[in-house]
This record gives structure tokens, C-alpha cells and sequence, in this order.
């Protein structure tokens, strides 16, 4: 597997590029809430939410002091409102009871499976959530599965999953070194921009000799678009 994913993300480089990195680096806790803020919503309205938790405050200590439902108010621009702002908060409110401080700092030096298990044991946080820390702020070589990535691993043939989660875990152990953070974010553009689950561009697909979905659509002339704002090398 890990032959055939380097030949993916060499093809998707040739069409995409390296996406750039943030060298301006968000904290492990930053990434946490601002992946939290993505769940379920696109990264305009997510970076809306996370910019207004960061201008209107001058730390997490202040946004753990704030009711429930004030924080509520604050990010529903990336909806589902409550159900984040009570995992933000649990976040919150545990670093600060059991760590003494608002920080991830303690999970740096510990292993990816350690850093995933600890962050995951908080409630609203999933595989996907917690890898996105771990790729993003932690710069470790893990690939985050999304919708996009889910459904453009399983066409091209690398998994046959029925979940995000599965899909994780299956190519988890066969990334390329230093190959996580294009190969996640390609993958993505891939999806947003040409495999749309609806009626896949493979015509101009640049997979399309390698991939083996068995329903390819081979129709010409459709545009292209490609959305390039990331949010989590926006944070
Ligand atoms: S060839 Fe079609 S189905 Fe396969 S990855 Fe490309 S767009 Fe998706």
C-alpha cells in the first residue's frame, strides 16, 4: 500500500502542487478548537467562528469563563452551536481542573497513539478531530480522514472501507515519510474540486489511469473549481 500511495500523491502533486505550510504555528489547543469549530461546516464559516473567539478574547482562560450559551452565540456562524461550544468548554474546563493550565503542551513528546487516546477520551472529539492535531500543530506524519479523503481513497481502490474512521486506520501505517499533510490536503482539493461525490470529474481526473471506480463518468467540458482556503493551515 505504501508504494501505491506514494504513486497517488506524486500524480496529485503534479496537478496540485506542496501545499504550503502555516509557519506561523497555532498551538495543539488552538487546533483542537478550531477543528471542533469545522465539524460539520466549511472552513469560511469555521475561520469566521474560530476569529471570533481569538479577537473578542485575549485567551482560553477567558472563553472557559464564559457561560454555555454565550460561547453558544458566539460561534454559531459555524452551526451545530451547542453541541461545540459544550465540547469547547469540556475541553476547556478539563485542562484547567486536571492540567493546571490551558495548554496541550504535556501530550508533545508522547507518542501518536498516546496523543490520539488522550485526545479522543474528550467527549465531542473524534479520530478525525484529534489526527488533525496531531498532522497540523504537531506536524507528525498522520492523515486526517474527512469525507473527501474517505471517498476518494475507497474510488481510487486503496481501501475498500465503509467509514472515515476505517479508512484511517487502515493506511494509517503506510504513509510515505513526510508525506501526510500534502497527501491529506490534495486529497481534499482532489475531492472538492474533481471526485464530487455526486458525479466525478474523471475526465480530467489526474487518477484516472490508476483509479478503479467501476462507475466512472468520462464526460468533458465540465469547470473545474478549486477551493484552496484550508482552514487548519489558516488558524
Ligand atoms: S478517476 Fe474519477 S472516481 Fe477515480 S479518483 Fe478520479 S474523479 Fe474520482
Amino acid at each position: 500500500m505504501k508504494k501505491e500511495i506514494a504513486k497517488i500523491n506524486a500524480l496529485l502533486i503534479k496537478e496540485f502542487g506542496i501545499p504550503p505550510r502555516n509557519t506561523n504555528k497555532a498551538t495543539p489547543l488552538d487546533t483542537l478548537i478550531g477543528t471542533i469549530l469545522s465539524q460539520n461546516t466549511n472552513d469560511n464559516n469555521s475561520f469566521k467562528a474560530y476569529s471570533k473567539l481569538k479577537c473578542s478574547f485575549k485567551n482560553w482562560d477567558e472563553i472557559e469563563k464564559l457561560p454555555l450559551m454565550k460561547l453558544e452565540k458566539l460561534i454559531n456562524v459555524a452551526g451545530l452551536g451547542f453541541q461545540k461550544a459544550t465540547a469547547i468548554k469540556k475541553v476547556l474546563s478539563y485542562l484547567k481542573r486536571e492540567k493546571g493550565s490551558l495548554s496541550l503542551d504535556y501530550l508533545v513528546d508522547n507518542s501518536d497513539e498516546e496523543i490520539l487516546t488522550e485526545l479522543t477520551s474528550f467527549q465531542g472529539v473524534g479520530l478525525k478531530t484529534a489526527s488533525c492535531v496531531l498532522l497540523f500543530s504537531l506536524e507528525r506524519n498522520v492523515c486526517p480522514v474527512d469525507t473527501h479523503v474517505h471517498r476518494t481513497l475507497n474510488r481510487i481502490g486503496i481501501v475498500k472501507t465503509s467509514s472515515p474512521d476505517k479508512t484511517f486506520l487502515a493506511v494509517k501505517d503506510f504513509l510515505p515519510e513526510k508525506s501526510a499533510h500534502t497527501f491529506h490536503t490534495n486529497l481534499i482539493r482532489l475531492g472538492r474540486a474533481i471526485c464530487k461525490p455526486a458525479k466525478p470529474g474523471c475526465a480530467v481526473c489526474p487518477l484516472l489511469k490508476i483509479c478503479q471506480y467501476e462507475e466512472k463518468n468520462l464526460e468533458k467540458g465540465k469547470a473545474v473549481t478549486k477551493r484552496d482556503f484550508m482552514l487548519l493551515d489558516n488558524l
